[in-house]
């Protein structure tokens, strides 16, 4: 049987054989530490949760407007303003079943075959996938650790083409929590305006900064990128809701329109009840927010200076999300029971094999000679899965 083409290039997802072996594990009984974790492990706020039994007790479980309906609509409009500084009419925004989905909305609407979209290295490990299944190409943009894994504006320049349609921009970032500057995004942003790219902004950690960071919205910088720019943002880290599969985007008109009409045959709108229970977030009181980036801030600083006390590895200190790349090209080539660690998946297989700790390999997000640590973790389970990865290293030969 003959499946389609275009679907066949979309690939598993790399990191479902380690935690396939992480739950097997855990089912037979074991300890195993899990960093893999790519949400809050906080729960949802409870005025939220309230917000959904109300929706449920005032009847608001119909079909909504495709797009969303119109008071988060408004919420969102108010949110972009308010922490963004962004001016969009509702018509300009979309909510969708999760910010994947806004950014699969995006690529459908925007991409002709042979079009090209500029994806920074490393890169959350959805980006090419979504891209390819809107019909487009993505080119790869390698950064350097020291660089900030940011954007190198002179590979930046070199790289684009009569083809190249869009460029993603993730800050704060997953998989390294880097944070651009607005003099970053100045230079990013001229180089879209000069060359009509448009910006995919990926915006879901803007909530999750440390050390007094702020985060900027490449759109808010002037009114030509903004024409360029789709802001991707929504529930699931800031307000601990990614069960609720709620997101949205907010761009140009015409964009968002094509985005709509795409949704209102695919999925139609995303659930009422967690949109009413979204907007309710939205306009909320968020002072919920400052005492989990604490908690998050305390465990990334343990991370960074126990990784960077371990002998063989080392790491920068992220500045958002909550995500730590762990440098682990001084043991590549080296041996436990005779097994070499030839790469990023195997330095996590034989971690979690012999230690029963699970880490994402960073060949996930194609950066081999790295592995990605979530501190979304107890600080208990973050001590003990650190001290096993120090044994763990101790035992290499
Ligand atoms: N963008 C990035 C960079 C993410 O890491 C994630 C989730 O892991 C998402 C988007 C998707 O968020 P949502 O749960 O809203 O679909």
């Amino acid at each position: 049987m003959e499946l389609s083409k275009r679907a066949k290039k979309i690939s598993a997802s790399l990191t479902l054989a380690i935690s396939a072996k992480a739950n097997k594990l855990k089912a037979a009984g074991e300890d195993v530490v899990s960093f893999g974790a790519g949400e809050p492990d906080f729960n949802t706020p409870e005025f939220i949760c309230d917000a959904a039994r109300e929706a449920l007790e005032i009847g608001f479980t119909r079909y909504t407007a495709a797009s969303g309906y119109e008071d988060l609509k408004e919420a969102i409009v108010q949110k972009l303003k308010r922490d963004n500084n962004l001016d969009f009419n509702k018509d300009q925004v979309i909510v969708s079943n999760g910010a994947k989905h806004s950014l699969f909305n995006t690529f459908q609407a925007i991409l002709n075959p042979g079009d090209e979209v500029i994806i920074p290295v490393p890169y959350w490990l959805t980006y090419p996938e979504t891209v390819k299944m809107g019909g487009g190409t993505p080119v790869f943009l390698e950064t350097k650790e020291n660089e900030d894994f940011k954007i190198n504006i002179d590979k930046l320049k070199d790289m684009v083409n009569e083809n190249t349609k869009a460029l993603i921009l993730n800050s704060p970032s997953n998989p390294t929590g880097s944070i651009y500057t607005k003099e970053e995004l100045k230079a990013i942003a001229k180089i879209a305006v000069d060359n009509e790219i448009i910006v995919v902004s990926d915006e879901i950690y803007e909530k999750i900064v440390y050390d007094g960071n702020k985060h900027i919205s490449i759109a808010s910088l002037n009114d030509d990128i903004k024409k360029l720019t789709v802001v991707i943002n929504g529930v699931s880290k800031a307000y601990a809701m990614t069960g609720w599969r709620i997101g949205y985007a907010a761009g140009p008109k015409e964009i968002i329109e094509v985005m709509s009409n795409i949704q209102s045959h695919a999925t139609s709108n995303p659930n009422s009840i967690a949109q009413y229970a979204s907007n309710k977030a939205l306009r909320g009181d968020h002072s919920f927010m400052e005492d989990r980036k604490n908690k998050f801030s305390e465990r990334r600083d343990y991370m960074y200076e126990n990784i960077n006390s371990i002998n063989e590895l080392s790491c920068l200190k992220p500045g958002g999300a909550f995500y730590i790349m762990m440098n682990i090209s001084n043991v590549i080539g080296k041996k436990i029971d005779g097994n070499t660690i030839k790469d990023s998946f195997s330095f996590a297989d034989n971690l979690l094999e012999y230690k029963k700790v699970a880490v994402i390999p960073g060949v996930a997000f194609g950066a081999d000679n790295f592995i990605r640590l979530s501190y979304a973790n107890s600080m208990e389970n973050i001590k003990k899965g650190l001290n096993r990865t120090q044994e763990f290293i101790n035992n290499l030969k």
